[in-house]
Order: structure tokens, then C-alpha cells, then sequence
């Protein structure tokens, strides 16, 4: 009997042994390739010995001081190291401990700005329909998830609500072009700041790439545009969360360059410390930061374990990594071929209705009938199927979405490192393809 919860009650996963590179050994003496970086997190592979190297002198240094004294040496370094060029007019860096936290902050640091510039009675957040923003109550609330939001909803914090997501595949309407999409869903947006009120709306939130909750779904072009526009025109923050999509993962190093518009705060976390350390932040914009500076000066706000020492010392090795080896540009051109080889085995699957997604970070939509878009009964629960079929090949891949309460979408992710080689890209697909044949023969 273990003693162990994990978010299943009743199972324990396999040990795992050990891991380098893109591939994990498990107790039972299995080797599978880590195709989607855990949850999009294992952005440089597991052992990197530059990030090794760092972890272990900073631990033979301080391993843990606390802010209201002290800060570790690597925090600083990793906050100029991120925001030092100031991208996007982004000039502030605040470390947490994970997404949520990250995601949290961002709230909060939203609210704050409005309660020092004395807009006390901007309270409401506006998400999106099936986004994903964490686990905490408050990063729940904000999110959209059709699966981890219903339990807890009567305890959520009321004041946020959902707008559409951009999702062509099921929503765009037939004859409608993507301006006129784009265009529904600004008004749509447009209508729900006014239902608030717009002089109460403090942040609309989103994923510039949707990953948990969508598939990889990128926005349609415009689309950010005409939301950056909008939350200006009313004074609410833009928050952009890139915690499962940024730092390389779609091949700009942040989603939104690809969009053309920055966020007034974005959150940060998997591809920061890529898993060798838990570690999540937020970048912040100038004037938000000035605001407070010049107001109260405290954000209310922080953890015990914020900028932690080997935490922040990790992520300065990973993000140096990619810098110094030119990982982004690695990552668009191996995103390139990862598209390629996924539409040549997958573009005519009967049960794969869409392929989509940008740099390493892609995913298949499961359908029952590619025609007709049906999606498979809920009760199938085919994209576990697809992980455990696919697992038994030796990939391990990332199920995300279902099919739940009439909302549909099962999905799987690839979000491979980007190390992956170019033959370790075609075997991905390979067994992806072969994984998703296995769950559809062993249908009952
Ligand atoms: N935001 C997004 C976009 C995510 O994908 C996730 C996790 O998957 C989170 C926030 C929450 O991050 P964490 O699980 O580190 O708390």
C-alpha cells in the first residue's frame, strides 16, 4: 500500500530512475522519450550539466534566505536577464514558486495598480472559456477549465467571468473569414466590458497560446490586436499568461512578439526553470511598477519561498543555455519539421480533426468522425487512451481538454525539448502516429 497521494487517489505512476536528454528510465527498466516535457516544462532535457553546475555552486552557497532580509546572488542576474532590455516596455521581473503563484501575482499586482491609482472600484477580471491559468483559487477563478473549475466553483472569487476563446476549429462559422471572427469576438469582449461596467474591469487574462485547456490553439491575426485595443481604450491591464507557452516555446522567445502586442504584466514559469527547479514569475511594465513605486511602495503581496536562491540560479542557467545556444531559432526551425511530420502521418487520420500549433508545441484534436468534427463520447476518455497507447511505444505525450458538459475537445500535446534532433523528431511522430492507431483498434 503506498502512503502517497498524487491527484489520482488510487494510482502511483512508475518510479522514475533516472533521465538525460530528452529520455526518462523508469524502475520497471522502461526508457521513454519525454515528448512533451512533462506538462510543456522540460524545455532543455533533463540533465543539462550547465544547469547541473549552477544548482549545485549555488547550493554549496545559500540555498534559501528570505526577501525581507536578504536576496540570493542569481536573482538579481536572472531578473536583468530577462526584462534588462526591457521587451515590450516589460522592466520588471517578481519570482514565485509555480504558475499559480505567478498567475496570483499578476491578479493582485492588477488590482493593486488600481487601488494606487485610484481606481478602487476596478475589481473584475475577464478570462476566456476553456483557458487555463492554475490550480489556486484565484488563478482557477480567472481560468476556464471545464474540468478543475466545477468542484470549486461556489468557493471561486465571483468577480471574474469568460468570454470566448479564439478556437477556429469549432467556432468559426461557416463563410465567415477570420477578420469577420476576430471582429465577433472583439464585440464580444467589447459587450462584456460593458456589461461589467468598463471603469470596473482591472485585467482581461489569457494565453497567447492555449495549451491545457485547447490544444496549442493560437489566436487568429488581429485578434490580440483588437483586445490590446480594447482594454486600452477602457484602462484595464492586458495580462498575457506564457506560462506553458513562453520562454522559446513557440519560437519567439515570448508568444505575444508574434502577435505584436505586450502585456502590461506576463506570467512566466515552465520554460523558465525548465523543471530543474519549481519556479514561476511575472514580468511587469514600467508603469505599472512606477505606480505603486510612487504610491504605498509595498506590493501586498509574497511568498516564503519568493526568488528562491537555487530556484532563481537554476533558471539563469536554463534561459543562458537557450540564449547562448540559440535555442528559439532552434526551436522554430525543429517546429517546422515536427508540423511537417505530424501532418504527413496525421493530416488524413480519420480521428484527427486538427493539427495546430506554433514552434515545439503542437496538438492533435481527437475526433470520432474528421468529417463531421463529431468528438469522441466523454466517457472514452481518448486522450488518456492516446497517452497509454502511446506510452507502451515509448513516447510519453501531454492529454489535455475532454469532452465535458457538451464542450468539446480531446486533445493531445507534443511540446518535445528543444534539444530534440532532427531523427528524434520523426521518431516523435512516428510513435505519436502509431499511438494514436493503437487507441483507436482498441476502442470497445
Ligand atoms: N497557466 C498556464 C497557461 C498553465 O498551463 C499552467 C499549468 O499548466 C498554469 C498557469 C499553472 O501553473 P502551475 O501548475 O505551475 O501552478
Amino acid at each position: 500500500m503506498t502512503r502517497l497521494l498524487l491527484r489520482n487517489f488510487r494510482e502511483v505512476p512508475d518510479v522514475a530512475l533516472s533521465a538525460s536528454g530528452i529520455r526518462i528510465r523508469s524502475a520497471d527498466g522502461r526508457e521513454v522519450i519525454d515528448g512533451s516535457g512533462g506538462a510543456a516544462v522540460a524545455c532543455l532535457g533533463h540533465a543539462h550539466p550547465a544547469v547541473l553546475e549552477a544548482i549545485r555552486r549555488q547550493i554549496e552557497k545559500v540555498c534559501y534566505v528570505h526577501t525581507g532580509f536578504y536576496v540570493g546572488e542569481p536573482v538579481e542576474a536572472l531578473a536583468e536577464h530577462l526584462v534588462g532590455h526591457e521587451p515590450g516596455g516589460l522592466t520588471h521581473a517578481y519570482f514565485v514558486s509555480s504558475g499559480s503563484e505567478g498567475v496570483e501575482t499578476a491578479i493582485k499586482l492588477a488590482r493593486q495598480y488600481a487601488l494606487e491609482t485610484g481606481q478602487p472600484q476596478r475589481e473584475h477580471v475577464i478570462g476566456r472559456r476553456q483557458s487555463y491559468h492554475g490550480n489556486t483559487l484565484g488563478a482557477l477563478g480567472a481560468g476556464g477549465n471545464l474540468v478543475r473549475r466545477p468542484p470549486y466553483a461556489p468557493i471561486l472569487p465571483q468577480a471574474s467571468s469568460h468570454v470566448s476563446p479564439c478556437y477556429p476549429y469549432r467556432e468559426q462559422r461557416a463563410g465567415e473569414d477570420d477578420a469577420a471572427y476576430v471582429k465577433r469576438l472583439a464585440d464580444e469582449l467589447e459587450a462584456e466590458f460593458q456589461r461589467i461596467g468598463p471603469n470596473r474591469v482591472m485585467a482581461f487574462i489569457a494565453e497567447p497560446v492555449v495549451g491545457a485547456t485547447l490544444g496549442c490553439q493560437a489566436a487568429l491575426p488581429g485578434y490580440f490586436k483588437a483586445v490590446r485595443e480594447i482594454c486600452d481604450r477602457h484602462g484595464a491591464l492586458l495580462i498575457l499568461d506564457e506560462v506553458m507557452c513562453g520562454l522559446g516555446r513557440t519560437g519567439t522567445l515570448h508568444a505575444w512578439e508574434q502577435e505584436g502586442v505586450a502585456p502590461d504584466i506576463q506570467v512566466i514559469a515552465k520554460g523558465l526553470g525548465g523543471g530543474y527547479q519549481p519556479i514561476g514569475g511575472i514580468l511587469a511594465a514600467g508603469r505599472v511598477v512606477e505606480a505603486i513605486r510612487a504610491g504605498s511602495g509595498i506590493h501586498r503581496h509574497g511568498h516564503t519561498y519568493a526568488a528562491h536562491p537555487v530556484a532563481c540560479a537554476a533558471a539563469l542557467a536554463v534561459q543562458q543555455v537557450i540564449h547562448e545556444e540559440n535555442l528559439v531559432e532552434q526551436v522554430a526551425i525543429r517546429g517546422r519539421q515536427l508540423e511537417t511530420a505530424l501532418k504527413r502521418r496525421l493530416g488524413q487520420h480519420p480521428n484527427v480533426g486538427d493539427i495546430r500549433g506554433r514552434g515545439l508545441f503542437w496538438a492533435m484534436e481527437l475526433v470520432e468522425d474528421r468529417e463531421t468534427k463529431t468528438p469522441f463520447a466523454p466517457e472514452l476518455g481518448m486522450n488518456g487512451r492516446v497517452k497509454l497507447a502511446t506510452y507502451a511505444r515509448g513516447l510519453a505525450c501531454y492529454p489535455v481538454g475532454g469532452t465535458i458538459d457538451g464542450v468539446r475537445g480531446d486533445h493531445v500535446l507534443l511540446a518535445p525539448p528543444y534539444i530534440t534532433t532532427e531523427d528524434e523528431i520523426e521518431t516523435i511522430a512516428d510513435l505519436m502516429a502509431a499511438g494514436i492507431d493503437d487507441a483507436v483498434k482498441g476502442l470497445p
